[in-house]
């Protein structure tokens, strides 16, 4: 029965952490399998004032899914795919614990030939789509195809007494990137997208960063049209490539890949989609452009083609991945060391400006880091690589002091993994008085006695954070 709700032992203890490898705490699990055992389970919890959080693949790297006390409810079981639809463009409707791989494989099957997919390309694919959607997650694709909710119709949501709420497009957008905080999303209808007719992949190689910074300035005076477009523009620097090919080896999907010369200390990953003569122009003017910048064009990997393509975005996945497993590994020597990472946006800085952003003050204070991500909206990701517990101490140091440069700058934090529970303290640096506000009025609607996902976004002081003592930025 899968309404049950089990007491913890020591059989549940994978549902205690998340990617973060943050560890919590819980006193009972529950297994729910379709929306009206969410409904009465949740009903139950909220008569005894049971906190509770929402699980789905556990995938999140800031602690989100990591339970603090009370009840864990993981949506694991709630793999049903109800609907495919494609009368006034293709729609999915679905259950939240369908992974980003179930959904794709779904719609090849039933949209055979048709060439339909969901935009929102979060790498992992083992996430699920209420995991997704309570984290607004995008990925690689994020130059094109922008937000997630644009790609969302209509959400179902049980709310912290268990009743069910029904959202159209009109209301839905308050609830994609809430995580977790108004209720749990037991079904989705998802808008589809076309494929582009055709999709290159174009990998170029740098030794200086000035070289890679002016070839992303010219790409930026590239127009989209409508036959072709980037998609994707992603970058790694020389300490990611090198934890990627340290495990490469081992990893199936990208094994076979040459290793990225030695001289080489960037990289910069372009997907161009479109018809074939739009696409081979910009190819072309990417060639021009990276002469222009001192590249060897010679050097660049250039594939087409789906499975390709696929082997280009698993060589981008790994980079997170494999920097996710360094912290497993320094976990093994000291369980005290959990993911840090900043993965801030720092717009209007140039891509040179950026990285310097991050690698100056990493350098100054003997840090190793990775830095990659996508250069759209200057989302990279900073990743401190600890190797024991005096260093993980500095990297937090070093990643508060990256906050503090930051909200210096831009008065407010802006990043893209969201907040959970890692993050919390920033949260009144990355939310104006009045968005707080707003999302004080929804928790008053959907979750009165504020049970759900306690600890996420909000810590229990983040409401008085004052975030002038980032003003002034306060050195390592
Ligand atoms: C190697 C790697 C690469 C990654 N790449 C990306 C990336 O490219 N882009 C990106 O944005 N993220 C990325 N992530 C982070 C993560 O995959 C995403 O945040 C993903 O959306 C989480 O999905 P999940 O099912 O694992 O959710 P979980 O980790 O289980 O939960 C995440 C949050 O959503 C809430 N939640 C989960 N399900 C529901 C539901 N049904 N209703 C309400 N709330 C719910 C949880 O309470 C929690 O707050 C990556 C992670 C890893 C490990």
């Amino acid at each position: 029965m899968s309404r049950e709700i089990y007491p913890m032992e020591e059989k549940y203890q994978e549902y205690l952490t998340d990617e973060s490898k943050n560890q919590g705490s819980a006193v009972s699990i529950s297994f729910p399998e379709s929306e009206e055992e969410i409904q009465e389970i949740m009903e139950t919890l909220g008569k005894e004032n049971i906190p509770v959080t929402i699980q789905g693949s556990m995938t999140g790297i800031v602690g989100g899914s990591v339970p603090v006390g009370g009840h864990i409810m993981n949506l694991q079981k709630m793999k049903r795919i109800e609907a495919y639809t494609d009368n006034d463009g293709p729609t999915v409707t679905l259950e939240p614990g369908v992974s980003l791989e179930e959904l794709e494989q779904g719609i090849n099957r039933n949209f055979k030939g048709k060439g339909y997919f969901w935009p929102p390309s979060p790498t992992e694919t083992t996430a699920s789509i209420g995991g997704v959607l309570a984290t607004a997650a995008r990925g690689i694709n994020i130059a094109y195809y922008e937000d997630t909710r644009k790609y969302v119709s209509e959400i179902h949501l049980v709310d912290g007494m268990g009743k069910l709420h029904i959202l159209d497009k009109s209301s839905l957008d308050t609830v994609i990137g809430s995580e977790g905080l108004y209720g749990v999303i037991t079904k989705a209808t998802l808008l589809l997208e076309k494929k582009p007719e055709e999709n290159w992949g174009i990998t170029f190689f740098f030794e200086e960063l000035a070289q890679v910074n002016d070839f992303v300035n010219g790409i930026e005076e590239i127009e989209d049209t409508p036959f072709g477009y980037i998609v994707a523009m992603e970058y790694v620097d020389r300490a990611s490539i090198d934890l990627v090919e340290s495990k490469k080896e081992f990893m199936t999907k990208i094994k076979e890949l040459p290793d990225v010369e030695p001289e080489f200390n960037h990289l910069l990953y372009i997907e161009i989609g479109g018809k074939e003569d739009a696409i081979t122009q910009i190819a072309e003017k990417l060639m021009e452009l990276v002469i222009q910048c001192d590249g060897n064009p010679d050097k660049a990997w250039a594939v087409m083609g789906e499975a390709e393509i696929q082997r280009m975005r698993a060589f981008h996945h790994s980079v997170a991945e494999c920097t996710n497993l360094f912290i497993e590994e320094a976990r093994r020597n000291d369980d005290r060391i959990t993911k840090l990472e900043s993965d801030m946006a720092l717009p209007g800085l140039s891509l040179k400006e950026c990285v310097e952003f991050y690698t100056e003050a990493a350098k100054a204070n003997n840090i190793d880091i990775t830095i990659f991500g996508h250069v759209e909206g200057r989302y990279l990701h900073a990743n401190i690589l600890p190797k024991n517990y005096d260093e993980y101490e500095r990297g937090r140091r070093l990643l508060s002091f990256w906050n503090q440069k930051a909200y210096k700058k831009y008065k407010k934090i802006t990043v893209e993994h969201g907040i959970g529970k890692v993050k919390s303290d920033l949260a009144g640096c990355i939310f104006t008085k009045d968005q707080i506000a707003q999302i004080e009025e929804q928790k008053r609607k959907y979750d009165p006695n504020r049970l759900l996902n306690r600890g996420n976004i909000f810590s229990e002081d983040a409401y008085d954070k004052d975030c002038s003592v980032y003003e002034a930025g306060s050195g390592l």
